[in-house]
C-alpha cells in the first residue's frame, strides 16, 4: 500500500526559509556540520540499541557518506544509522525541527542581532543552502516501511511510502540558486575538513585521489576524512610524548613544538576532555592564529572559547570537548552559566596543578623552558586570583647570573642584605642589562643581587607581587644611587658645604641639556671618591606613572607632563672638587659684591620679617607692605644677577660639559649632534 501524504508543516509564517537564511547567512556552511552530525548520532544510537540487544543486524560497517554531485548540484548524506519510521519523520521533522523554526521566528522576527548561535536549528539548516530537501529514511525496526520525505521551502511537505535497501536515512539537498559554491567537492572536503575531523564514526567523501600520469587519480580506497578516536578521548596513562606532539601537529600543522601539554578528563560535576597545549610563542600573531578548538562530542563548534576558558589560558592550544557546555546561547548567556563558570575554574586548576607537577618533578626542565612559559604564568597571576594564589609556588624569579628562584628563594636570599632602614626588603632590577651595565656594577659592588625582568607583562607583574607582599619593594637599578635606593643607616660625609652646592648648581645648570620635556634635578650626594662624578636617575614612582599613562585611561595625564630626572653630583669626586675651585677662581670681584650685597639685604629681610611676624595681614600699612615687596624684589633679582654670573662662569667650563655628558652617555640619553660634539670636544681634551 502507497501512503501519499500531503500536510502542512507547523509554521505560521508564509515562508519561514528566506528569513532563516538571511539570519543565518553568515553561518551557512554549519548545515554541514548539522547534518553529519545528525547521520553520526543515527548510527550511534543504532550501536546502542545494538549493545542492548535490540537490534540484531551488523554494525560492523557503520559509517556515513557525503556524495557531492557537481552537474547535478545536490549533496547526499547517506547513513546506516537507526532510520525514521513514518511516524517519526513526523514528529521529528515536521514537528519538532520545526517547532524549534518556529520559536526561533518568534523570538527573533525583527532582531537580527545575536541570533547565529542561539538556536541549532539542525535539521533545519540545510534549507539555509537549498531550495529543496528530500529525507529517505528506512527504520531499524523489523519490517519497517521506508518513506520519502520532500519540501521545497514551502510550509508544504510530502510523504510517501518508497523501497529503500537497508536500514538509515539519506538526505539530499537540491542546492539553491545562490549556494552554488557548495555544488564542490574540494569545498564540501574542506568543511568537512573543519567540521568532522574528529567524529567518532568514520565519514566518507568519495575515493582517495593521488598524482598519476600528470593528473589527480581516484586509487578506488574510500576517503574516510576524519580520525574517530582523537587523543583527547584515550587514557593518558596510554599515551607517549611523541603521540602528544604528533597529536599537536594534526592540530597546528606549521606550529612549533609546544613546550607542555595538560590533559583533562572530568567526569563530574561536568564533562569534559581535552588537551591543552603552552605553546612556544613567537610573537602576538602566533596568538592569534592557532587559537583552542571546542567540540562538542567531537563535532567542531568553534575556535572562539572567550568565555569558557580563562581569558589568560586563551593564548594555550588545542582541544576541549564538552557535551556540557550549552553551545546554542548568546556569549553573554555563556559567561553566566554557572557550568561554564566552573568548566573555567576547573580548567584554571588544572593548569595550575599541572605546572606545579611539572615544577617538583623536574625543576631544570622547568626552569629551561621558564622564559617562554613566564608570559601564561604572569597573565594568569595578575588576572586570576585562584591561579595566583597556586602559581606563588611555581613562579620564578631570575636574576643576572641566570639563577632562577622561587618567591620564598630570593626572599631568602636577599632579606638580609637588602632591607633598608625603614625595613623594607628592595628587590632590584633591570629590563635592559646593557644599558643599566653601569648601575648594575654599583649594585653589584655593594653585594647585591639583580633580577632580570624584561618580559611584556613583568611592569605588572611587579604591581601584582607589591600588592601582595608587603614591605618588599620592586626598585629598578637606575632609579637612584644605590646608596638611596637602600637606605642604611650609615652616614656619609660630603666634601663640599651646601653653601657650596649652592654655587656649583648653576654652574652645572648651565651645561644641562635643554629640552623643554625634560626637567633636569641637581642633587649632591656623599658618594665614594671612586663613583662616577655625575649620575643621571629616574625616580621608580614618576617612571612608573610615565610607563603607565602609555595605557591611556586614567593615567594618560601622566603623559603630559615633562619627563623627569634627576642629575645626582658626587660631593666626593675629585673632579667636583676640581668644577669648585675653577668656579671659585673664576669669581671677579663684582661677584665678590653681589655676594655681600646678597647678605646685607637677607640680613635686612629677616630683621624686617621678625618685626612683622606677629601681625596680621590686614594690619600691615602701606609702608610696610611696600618695604616687603621692595626686599623680595631686590633679593630675588640679585640672586638671579649671583645665578647667571655662575652660569656664565659655567658655560665656559668643558669639564663640567663633559661629566655631564658622560652621564648621559651612561644612560644611552647622549645622542645627535650632542654625541658629536661631545666626542669632538674629547678629542681636544686629549690632544692637550
Ligand atoms: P536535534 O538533532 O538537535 O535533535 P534536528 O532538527 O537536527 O534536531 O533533528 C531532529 C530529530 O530528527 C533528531 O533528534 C532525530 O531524532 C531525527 N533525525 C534527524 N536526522 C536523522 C538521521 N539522519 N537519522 C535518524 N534520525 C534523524
Amino acid at each position: 500500500m502507497q501512503v501519499n501524504k500531503k500536510g502542512q508543516i507547523g509554521v505560521t509564517t508564509e515562508n519561514i526559509f528566506p528569513i532563516i537564511k538571511k539570519f543565518l547567512y553568515s553561518d551557512h556552511d554549519i548545515f554541514i556540520r548539522e547534518l553529519v552530525s545528525n547521520a553520526v548520532d543515527a548510527t550511534t544510537k543504532l550501536r546502542t540499541l545494538s549493545i542492548a540487544g535490540k537490534y540484531s543486524g551488523s554494525i560492523d560497517d557503520l559509517k556515513v557518506e557525503v556524495q557531492v554531485d557537481e552537474d547535478a548540484k545536490t549533496i547526499k548524506i547517506i547513513d546506516n544509522g537507526i532510520g525514521m519510521t513514518e511516524q517519526e519523520v513526523d514528529k521529528y521533522i515536521n514537528q519538532i525541527a520545526f517547532s524549534g523554526a518556529e520559536e526561533f521566528l518568534e523570538k527573533f522576527n525583527n532582531s537580527s542581532a545575536n541570533i547565529i548561535g542561539h538556536f541549532g536549528l539542525g535539521f533545519y539548516s540545510s534549507f539555509m543552502v537549498s531550495s529543496k530537501v528530500e529525507v529517505e529514511t528506512r527504520s531499524y525496526q523489523d519490517g519497517a516501511q521506508a518513506v520519502k520525505w520532500s519540501c521545497d521551502g514551502s510550509p508544504d511537505y510530502t510523504l510517501e511510502e518508497i523501497s529503500k535497501e537497508g536500514v538509515g536515512t539519506t538526505i539530499t539537498l537540491y542546492l539553491a540558486e545562490d549556494s552554488l559554491e557548495f555544488a564542490s567537492k574540494s569545498r564540501i572536503n574542506e568543511l568537512l575538513e573543519k567540521y568532522c575531523k574528529f567524529l567518532p564514526v568514520p565519514v566518507i567523501a568519495g575515493e582517495k585521489e593521488e598524482w598519476k600520469d600528470g593528473k589527480m587519480e581516484s586509487t578506488g580506497e574510500v576517503n574516510v576524512i576524519n580520525d574517530t578516536h582523537p587523543l583527547w578521548t584515550r587514557t593518558p596513562s596510554e599515551l607517549t610524548e611523541e603521540e602528544y606532539s604528533s597529536f599537536y601537529r594534526q592540530l597546528y600543522p606549521m606550529g612549533d613544538d609546544p613546550l607542555f601539554h595538560i590533559h583533562l578528563n572530568v567526569d563530574y560535576p561536568f564533562n569534559l576532555t581535552g588537551i591543552l597545549y603552552f605553546p612556544k610563542l613567537k610573537n602576538n600573531f602566533e596568538i592569534q592564529k592557532n587559537k583552542i578548538q571546542l567540540y562538542c562530542n567531537q563535532v567542531f563548534v568553534t575556535d572562539n572559547v572567550e568565555g569558557i576558558v580563562p581569558e589568560f589560558l586563551s593564548l594555550l592550544h588545542g582541544v576541549i570537548d564538552s557535551p556540557d557546555i550549552p553551545l546554542n546561547v548568546s556569549r553573554s548567556y555563556l559567561q553566566s552559566d554557572s557550568n561554564v563558570r566552573k568548566i573555567s575554574s576547573h580548567i584554571t586548576k588544572k593548569v595550575a596543578d599541572r605546572l606545579s607537577e611539572i615544577f617538583n618533578s623536574s625543576r631544570n626542565e622547568y626552569e629551561a623552558k621558564w622564559n617562554d612559559l613566564k608570559v601564561f604564568v604572569e597573565y594568569g597571576i595578575i588576572t586570576e586570583e585562584k591561579f595566583a594564589e597556586k602559581a606563588k609556588s611555581f613562579t620564578l624569579l631570575k636574576n643576572l647570573d641566570d639563577k632562577y628562584f622561587t618567591f620564598e628563594e630570593y626572599k631568602e636570599l636577599v632579606a638580609a642584605n637588602q632591607t633598608d632602614v625603614n625595613g623594607d626588603t628592595i628587590y632590584l632590577y633591570t629590563n635592559d642589562k646593557v644599558k643599566h651595565n653601569a648601575f648594575i656594577d654599583s649594585c653589584t659592588a655593594k653585594g647585591y643581587d639583580v633580577l632580570e625582568m624584561d618580559g611584556q607583562l613583568d611592569s605588572h607583574f611587579i604591581g601584582w607581587f607589591e600588592g601582595k607582599n608587603e614591605k618588599t619593594r620592586f626598585v629598578r637599578v637606575d632609579s637612584d644611587v644605590v646608596s638611596k635606593i637602600i637606605a642604611k643607616n650609615e652616614k656619609n660625609d660630603i666634601s663640599i658645604s651646601t653653601t657650596q652646592q649652592d654655587m656649583l648648581r648653576p654652574v652645572f645648570e648651565s651645561q644641562l641639556p635643554t629640552d623643554e620635556k625634560i626637567n633636569y634635578n641637581i642633587q649632591f650626594e656623599p658618594l665614594a671618591s671612586t663613583d662616577n662624578p655625575v649620575m643621571i636617575t629616574q625616580n621608580e614612582f614618576v617612571r612608573r606613572m610615565k610607563d603607565m599613562s602609555q595605557m591611556g585611561g586614567q593615567f594618560a595625564f601622566y603623559g603630559q607632563m615633562p619627563e623627569s630626572f634627576n642629575v645626582i653630583v658626587n660631593g666626593n669626586h675629585p673632579l667636583v672638587i676640581d668644577v669648585l675651585s675653577e668656579t671659585e677662581k673664576s669669581t671677579d670681584d663684582k661677584y665678590t659684591s653681589l655676594v655681600s650685597k646678597i647678605e646685607s639685604i637677607a640680613k635686612q629681610k629677616t630683621s624686617f620679617d621678625a618685626v612683622i611676624k606677629d601681625k596680621k595681614e590686614d594690619d600691615l600699612s602701606a609702608e610696610e607692605k611696600d618695604m616687603r615687596k621692595d626686599l623680595n624684589e631686590k633679593l630675588t633679582q640679585l640672586q638671579k644677577d649671583k645665578s647667571d654670573k655662575l652660569k656664565a662662569i659655567g658655560a665656559d667650563n668643558k669639564l663640567v660639559k663633559q661629566l655631564i655628558d658622560l652621564a648621559l652617555l651612561s644612560n644611552g640619553m647622549l645622542k645627535g649632534e650632542h654625541l658629536t660634539k661631545f666626542i669632538k670636544r674629547s678629542v681636544e681634551m686629549i690632544e692637550k
